[in-house]
């Protein structure tokens, strides 16, 4: 029987493990490492590296190494988010057809989704190579923020890349399910998670084996890679105060800034103090510049401290939605790598009034949680004897003046469903359309729009008549699904569903192909 394994697909970095007995295990890369860098890069020669190699690429290379890709997974090109975005990514970001971003490498417009099948198929990979077996099927972990179109991106990136997603969990979800495991007792506990470029925040109970997930939310465009843009803002403001140059318009020193960047804000959850040297950042006719300037931790706590502030207000709102106190908390972990900044903890401390926990591996756990996930699906875990979550989002439609009607609200246990009759306006109307949003703006723009669908083939009647009870559900993938049904008949209703965002089921067996070709070639090319 082939193995299922869990894996943790970062920002940053990525991770897998798999059940050993009743323990779950961290499965090594080729590199024999536990974490590998979530970067595909493209060579000038036609090579596609990824993880390690890729990464090593970002200097030499910076237009076609295409890191934080997780950040542009299900997003539209034109919002905000991606937008800042845009402004720090050595590479290109441009516009499909139906509004999602897509990365332009070579004249080429890549899907995100593309580009983490490639990092998920390198950890097939190298899975393969540990077990010395097939690997075809995984539980895989996104923020507990993600929304419908987010889990989908990822459910697809998986597919193409060969693998079967058996559930979706939530990163901190998962990481609980580890921590309890281990720890096996009753407890309230609460997990800021804060990632490469997503942070999460989520209250649980366990009690006796029963993991129930209280209430969670986030801010999927919030991590270390806007602690790092702080700094890089930082040397560049100063660069050009200086020496009257713009380096944010030279790539090449632009990604040099990034990496030391990021180099010096590790090295200051250690020191006090880091060097950045950067030398010939800069040369033209007449001269060389170089960068050579002290970052002490207190300028960086200086330049981030209102990042980590940010982060509070949702706190504030699980106690909210919970309905339970800060003093009804027993533990707090930390979560993912930018958590281990002195100051992120100092902070924590100062919001719980206790000690967060120390004994884990930040980079690890979640991807234990998700190998255990896999354990509990089949039925093999006798301490865990159900996992309760929550869909992070309000999930609603459309009403009269572009207002947004809740139907299932956030911090709701799923699988949920919630069923809402429709009917017609006019005499003998055929169709109703009917427009799926997710958020908690009352405002129907300023939600997600996951679908709109027509209600069709409904029959001759004077107006208000018919009934079509409408069905959303919410999986336990935390995916949206919706079903119809004509109430004068009883037969289920057909909906023509238009997804707003996403990869076809075209599109993905289009890419599956292209990829299984390329891959044969390789192969071809490798006997000759
Ligand atoms: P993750 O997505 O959990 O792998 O977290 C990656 C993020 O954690 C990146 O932004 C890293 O720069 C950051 N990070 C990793 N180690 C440290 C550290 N020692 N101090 C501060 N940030 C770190």
């Amino acid at each position: 029987m082939s193995r299922v394994i869990g894996i943790d697909l970062g920002t940053t970095y990525s991770c897998m493990a798999f059940m050993e007995g009743e323990k779950p295990k961290v499965i090594p890369n080729l590199d024999g490492l536990s974490t590998t860098p979530s970067v595909v890069s493209f060579t000038s020669t036609g090579e596609e590296l990824i993880g390690t190699l890729a990464l090593r690429q970002s200097i030499t290379n910076p237009e076609n190494t295409l890191y934080a890709i997780k950040r542009l997974m299900g997003k539209k090109y034109s919002s905000e988010k991606v937008q800042k975005a845009k402004k720090n990514l050595p590479y290109k970001l441009t516009e499909a057809d139906n509004g999602d971003v897509r990365v332009e490498v070579d004249s080429k417009l890549i899907s995100p989704q593309e580009i983490s099948s490639k990092i998920l198929g390198y950890l097939k990979s190298c899975a393969e190579s540990y077990f010395g077996d097939e690997v075809k099927e995984v539980v895989i972990t996104v923020p507990a923020h993600f929304n419908d179109h987010q889990r989908q991106a990822t459910k697809d990136a998986a597919k193409i890349a060969g693998l079967e997603v058996l559930r979706v969990i939530n990163e901190p979800t998962a990481a609980i399910l580890a921590y309890g495991l281990e720890n096996k007792k009753n407890a309230t506990i609460a997990v800021y998670d804060i990632g490469g470029g997503t942070f999460d925040i989520t209250l649980m109970e366990i009690n006796e084996g029963i993991f129930n997930v209280l209430a969670t939310d986030g801010d999927s465009f919030l991590g270390g890679e806007d602690f790092d843009n702080r700094i890089v803002e930082w040397i560049i403001n100063d660069f050009n105060e200086e020496n009257g140059v713009d380096l944010s318009l030279d790539k090449l020193a632009l990604q040099r800034i990034k990496e030391a960047a990021e180099k010096s804000k590790r090295e200051l959850s250690y020191t006090m103090e880091s060097e950045i040297n950067l030398p010939f950042i800069f040369s033209d006719k007449n001269s060389s510049k170089h960068i050579k300037k002290n970052l002490t931790r207190s300028k960086l706590e200086n330049l981030t401290k209102n990042l980590i502030e940010k982060t509070f207000p949702y706190i504030d709102d699980v106690f909210m939605e919970s309905k339970i106190e800060i003093q009804d908390v027993d533990e707090v972990i930390l979560v993912g790598g930018q958590a281990r900044m002195p100051l992120v903890k100092k902070m924590i401390i100062d919001y719980f009034r206790f000690d967060p926990v120390e004994n884990i591996n930040p980079d690890e756990i979640v991807a234990a949680g998700a190998a255990l996930q896999s354990a509990i699906l089949e039925g093999t875990m006798k301490d865990i004897v159900l996992l309760l979550d929550v869909t992070p989002l309000s999930l609603g439609i459309e009403t009269e003046n572009e207002s947004f009607t809740k139907i299932i609200d956030k911090n709701t246990t799923i699988p949920t469903k919630e069923t809402m009759p429709f009917t017609t306006v006019e005499d003998n109307q055929r169709r109703v359309r009917v427009h799926v949003l997710q958020g908690e703006s009352e405002k129907a723009t300023d939600n997600i729009s996951l679908a709109v669908f027509d209600l069709l083939g409904i029959g001759a009647a004077p107006a208000g008549v018919p009934q079509i009870d409408v069905t959303f559900e919410i999986d336990a993938d935390g995916l949206v699904k919706v079903s119809a049904k004509d109430m004068s008949t009883g037969r289920l209703q057909s909906i023509k569903v238009k997804s707003s965002s996403g990869l076809t089921e075209n599109k993905i067996n289009e890419i599956i192909k292209r990829t299984q070709k390329t891959n044969s070639q390789v192969e071809d090319d490798d006997k000759t």
